[in-house]
C-alpha cells in the first residue's frame, strides 16, 4: 500500500472505506451540471497575476499568502480545471489542512487527490471540507474527503438544502414546468425533444455520497482556522447563498465562483424558482463585495490568483449594464422571444450545446428588466414575447 492510498498515517481504514464508497457510485460528466462559466463576454483588463500562468502540477502545492495553498484538479469541458485552496489549520504536532471546493466525482479528480495525499499532503489530514457552493465540481468529492479523514463539511444553509434537494430530485423524465419554460422562451420541438431524450436528475451523478449533517457558515460569521481568521461574506445570484471566505491580515479572498478573473460567472434563471430575478442578486453581491478591500489577493474557483477585485467587479457590473441596455433599447423596436435576444447579449452563435445556458441567462437579464418595470412579458399561445414597458 503506498502512502497514497493511506490518505495520511492512521486513516488507512477510513480511506479504504471512503474509495469502497466512491467506487459503488456512479460518475457521469455532463458538461451542462458544470456551466459556471456564462457566455457573457467580459473584459479582464487591469487585473494582475502574480503567478502569471503558472499552477501548481499533480501531486503539488503552490503556497500563495502565508496559509493557503493553491491545488488544481483537473476536469472535463471548457474549464478544465478547479482550483482546491487549501488553508494551514490544527497545530503543528498533526499538520493539517482546511480544504475549500474540491473537483467532481470522477476518477480524474479523485486521482488528483490521491496524489496530492501520495505527495504534497503525505502525512497530513483534512481537518474541515468547505464548499463555496452546491455546484457539482464544487462538492463532487466533498463527501469522499470527508468520509476519509471523518472531517465534517462547512456550507451555507442555503448551499446545503439545495444540493440536498437537487440530489434528491432523482426521476428519468424532465419537468412539465420545465418544457413550458423551453417553449415559452422560443424552443422549437426539435430542441425541445433533445432535451427530453437527454432526461433529467443528472445531478447526483456527479456528486459522492453527502455525510447526514453539516456545519453552517452564516455571512458575517468568523472562523478560526489554524493562527488565522477568517470572515463569510456570502454572495447570491450565480448560486442561493454562496460563501467567500476572507483573511483580512493575510489580505487573501477566497472567492469560489462569486469572482472570476477571466470568465463571466453563470447567472441563470430556471423553472424551479421562475419569478426569481437572479440577476439583481448578482448586482447586488458585486455592490457588497465592492465593500472589501481593493488590494486583495482573489483566489478563485477557475483561473489563476489575482489582484485587481474592485477593477474586475466593476468590469463585470457594466457589462451587464450595457447588455441590459442593448437588450431593452431593442425591444422598445420590436418585440422578441429569449432565444431572439442571444445576439443582443452572446458574442457567440448559440447551437444546440449552449441553447440552455444561453436560454437561462437571456431570461435573466429580461427578469431583471422586466422587475425593474422596463420591459413586460406577453404570452401568446404558450410563448413569450418581451416588449419595452
Ligand atoms: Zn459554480
Amino acid at each position: 500500500m503506498t502512502a497514497g492510498d493511506t490518505g495520511g498515517s492512521g486513516h488507512s481504514g477510513a480511506a479504504a472505506r471512503a474509495d469502497a464508497a466512491l467506487a459503488g457510485q456512479v460518475a457521469s460528466p455532463d458538461a451542462s451540471l458544470t456551466a459556471d462559466d456564462g457566455l457573457i463576454a467580459t473584459s479582464a483588463a487591469g487585473l494582475t497575476y502574480p503567478w502569471g500562468k503558472a499552477a501548481p502540477g499533480k501531486g503539488e502545492l503552490l503556497q500563495v499568502s502565508e496559509s493557503v495553498h493553491w491545488a488544481r484538479i483537473p476536469m472535463p469541458g471548457s474549464l478544465g480545471h478547479i482550483n482546491s485552496w487549501l488553508i494551514e489549520d490544527g497545530d503543528d504536532a498533526v499538520p493539517a489542512y482546511v480544504a475549500v471546493d474540491t473537483g467532481l466525482m470522477l476518477q480524474d479528480c479523485s486521482d488528483a487527490w490521491k496524489a496530492l495525499f501520495a505527495g504534497a499532503l503525505a502525512d497530513k489530514r483534512l481537518s474541515r471540507v468547505v464548499c463555496t457552493h452546491l455546484h457539482p465540481d464544487h462538492i463532487g468529492l466533498a463527501g469522499w474527503l470527508a468520509k476519509r479523514f471523518s472531517a465534517p463539511i462547512l456550507m451555507t444553509r442555503g448551499e446545503w438544502l439545495q444540493a440536498r434537494y437537487m440530489i434528491a430530485d432523482v426521476r428519468d423524465e424532465q419537468p412539465a414546468e420545465v418544457t413550458v419554460m423551453q417553449r415559452g422562451c422560443g424552443w422549437d420541438d426539435e430542441a425541445i425533444e433533445a432535451a427530453k431524450a437527454a432526461g433529467w436528475s443528472r445531478f447526483g451523478r456527479m456528486v459522492a455520497r453527502l455525510p447526514f449533517g453539516y456545519q453552517r457558515l452564516i455571512d458575517g460569521q468568523r472562523l478560526s482556522i489554524g493562527k488565522g481568521e477568517w470572515r463569510i461574506v456570502t454572495g447570491s445570484g450565480h448560486s442561493p447563498e454562496h460563501a467567500c471566505l476572507l483573511n483580512e491580515a493575510e489580505g487573501v479572498l477566497i472567492s469560489g465562483d462569486q469572482v472570476l478573473p477571466r470568465i463571466s460567472s453563470n447567472v441563470s434563471s430556471n423553472a424551479g424558482e421562475p419569478d426569481a430575478n437572479p440577476l439583481g442578486e448578482w448586482l447586488a453581491s458585486i455592490d457588497k463585495l465592492l465593500r472589501l478591500p481593493a488590494d486583495l489577493l482573489v483566489c478563485p474557483a477557475h483561473g489563476e490568483p489575482f489582484r485587481g477585485l474592485h477593477t474586475r467587479l466593476i468590469a463585470l457590473r457594466d457589462e451587464h449594464h450595457e447588455r441590459l441596455d442593448a437588450v431593452a433599447a431593442a425591444l422598445a423596436e420590436a418585440p422578441r422571444r429569449v432565444i431572439d435576444c442571444f445576439g443582443l447579449l452572446f458574442r457567440r452563435e448559440i447551437g444546440a450545446d449552449h441553447i440552455g445556458l444561453a436560454t437561462g441567462e437571456t431570461l435573466a437579464h429580461l427578469r431583471y428588466l422586466e422587475q425593474a418595470g422596463r420591459v413586460r412579458r406577453e404570452d401568446r399561445d404558450g410563448v413569450w414575447w418581451w416588449t419595452a414597458a
